[in-house]
């Protein structure tokens, strides 16, 4: 898989501008910092000095001045630089954030010997980037842009900036994907350029890149992240972006859980976690979204969130039922392999999300990796924490949405470097999956090192021997009543196609052992999501199936389910039929 350091492929979005710095220039006192530099992206600035021998950490200063390079206010230490939290101990890189774009500043750097401070750096000054945007409707701004981080765009002005955007750029589609419980739309914006594929049958045959913003309620940051983002897309001249989405198409789903948004409540009106909700898709908000996936079919995917302690923590599949080479992708490729090389280059903290789930495949970074996606979570640090000191809650809030901004960018570059490799990958692991070859784990997920070195790490989650089937399943069989009677989330039919997982009529041998039914066979594309479904002994199960294995034997002569005549069965419903359940 391609891997390299940045090139700025996004330029127009991240023109970079190189300030004063002090490049070369000689300490005048004993360890003091040299070589400061800052280079200015969208909403932050990457600080980027010489190592001190015998440093421990550095603290960065911010000093409001004006155009010229007097203060207007007092220095604040804004940043501690630990060597410890990048893949680059010995390149030092802050990415200095939290601050009203546009506004100018001098900083300076100084290292620390245990906690005593050595002599500040000379300063470098320079004007933030204001917010992206001039003229026609690259100048919508949303209420969080308008506050400058100080307050989150509300369920009404999400919708009227969505609407705007729709009428005024040719290159998105706006499409309602479903609503939520409360009746509010699920929307996705479709960006493809000049303009976007007409049908998700196209999309789906083409490279696909999905950022799902947001789904515990309160958690707000990337959701603001992801409506700049669709400005930018909407209205950019930068030809490297619109040679991306002429080659490919970018899809967008702002707030999935848009009630709990409303009521800033991690889970759904119901109290339903919807990010433990993807495989049994008990919700209308999980329901609609799993639908999309099925139709549109993504590539490459991010599953938004805010948490844990690194400034972006991150992780890919880990349920041992995804194909070993796309969970190793998503892992040394996408995560290790460009995530956090780019990251130690901008001064983002990035890390392994440690904060357990590992091998569920209720969450969405494993349903992703069952369905052949290469996904991954990401998360951002709730709080300012001590590597940045001082921060007020705008402040804060700015530097969570642009980081994860950040982020979102280079997934689109990876995934637009590395279109033909990834198309090979996802069909490789339709093909594995179809095999039906190797075992079966109801939970239990593949290593995740801790890398670089924090003090937290991912869960280990190997899986308990009883949760292993050496000789996979070569299918289930459901009773009528399992299949098509009625329960309170929906019907198992309906759930099962809502995946896309295929169902026939049960062949007469099984028939006549086990009464009228449906046979749901293991060679299809989502056959490590089976399992979990629908085995008696799974973790959550839909429904306790009759595991069928290809050698067992009943009454009437062996089991082969590779010999069961397929026996067509009308079960998939129609997306508009999904789509009236998910909206009554
Ligand atoms: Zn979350």
């Amino acid at each position: 898989m391609h891997r390299r350091l940045p090139r700025v492929v996004l330029a127009a979005i991240a023109t970079v501008v190189c300030l004063a710095h002090a490049g070369g220039a000689l300490a005048q006192e004993p360890n003091q910092v040299t070589g400061l530099a800052a280079v200015q992206e969208e909403g932050f600035a990457t600080m980027s000095w010489s190592p001190v021998t015998g440093a421990t950490d550095y603290q960065v200063e911010r000093t409001p001045v004006d155009a010229a390079d007097q203060a207007t206010g007092p220095g604040t230490i804004v940043g501690l630089w630990q060597p410890t939290r990048t893949v680059t101990p010995e390149a030092p890189t802050f990415a200095e954030s939290g601050f009203v774009l546009g506004e100018r500043f001098c900083w300076r750097v100084r290292a620390r010997f245990g906690i005593t401070a050595q002599p500040f750096s000379e300063p470098v000054c320079g004007t933030t980037r204001p917010q992206w945007g001039a003229g026609g409707g690259a100048s919508l701004r949303t209420p969080f842009e308008l506050s400058n981080g100080a307050s989150y765009t509300s369920d009404l002005n999400e919708y009227f900036y969505t609407g705007a955007l729709d009428a005024a750029s040719e290159r998105v589609r706006v499409v309602e994907i479903g609503r939520t419980l409360q009746g509010r739309p699920i929307n996705m914006f479709i960006f493809g350029y000049p303009d976007p594929l007409p049908s998700a049958e196209q999309i789906s045959e083409s490279p696909t890149t999905l950022i799902q913003c947001h789904v515990h309620g309160n958690e707000p940051s990337m959701r603001e992240s992801c409506l700049i983002l669709a400005r930018e897309l909407a209205f950019t001249d930068d030809p490297a972006i619109l040679q991306m989405l002429e080659r490919s198409t970018v899809l967008i789903v702002p707030t999935l859980n848009g009630d709990g948004r409303a009521a800033n409540t991690r889970g759904s009106s119901t109290g339903q976690d919807l990010n433990r909700d993807h495989s049994l898709l008990r919700e209308p908000e999980t329901k609609a979204f799993a639908a999309m996936l099925r139709d549109y079919t993504p590539d490459v995917a991010v599953d938004g969130h805010n948490g844990d302690t690194e400034d972006l923590p991150v992780l890919g599949p880990r349920h041992l039922n995804v194909f070993e080479g796309l969970y190793a992708e998503a892992k040394n490729g996408l995560v290790e392999g460009w995530i956090y090389d780019n990251a130690a280059l901008a001064g983002w903290y990035a890390g392994p999300y440690s904060n357990g789930g590992a091998s569920q495949e209720t969450i969405l970074r494993n349903t992703f990796g069952l369905k052949s996606i290469v996904g991954i979570l990401s998360e951002n640090r709730p709080n300012a924490g001590i590597t940045r000191p001082g921060a007020t809650f705008a402040g804060n809030e700015n530097r969570k949405s642009y980081a994860q901004l950040w982020l979102i960018k280079q997934l689109l570059e990876y995934h637009y470097e590395n279109h033909a490799a990834i198309r090979r990958l996802v069909a490789e692991s339709l093909a594995f999956q179809r095999a039906n070859i190797g075992p079966i784990v109801f939970r239990g997920a593949y290593p995740w090192p801790v890398f670089p070195p924090l003090p937290s790490a991912p869960d280990v989650d190997a899986p308990e021997p009883d949760a292993i089937l050496d000789d996979p399943p070569c299918g289930y069989f459901l009773t009528e009543e399992q299949y098509r009677g009625a329960q309170p989330d929906g019907t198992v039919e309906l759930r099962l196609s809502l995946h896309g997982i295929a169902v026939e009529g049960a062949p007469g041998y099984l028939v006549r052992e086990l009464g009228p039914g449906y046979f749901v066979r293991m060679t299809q594309p989502l056959r490590g999501l089976i399992p979990p479904l629908l085995d008696p002994q799974a973790a959550e199960p839909m429904v306790g199936g009759v595991r069928l294995q290809e050698e067992s034997s009943s009454a009437h002569g062996p089991v082969r389910c590779a010999q069961v005549a397929s026996v067509p069965f009308q079960s998939a419903m129609s997306f508009d039929e999904a789509y009236d359940y998910t909206t009554d």
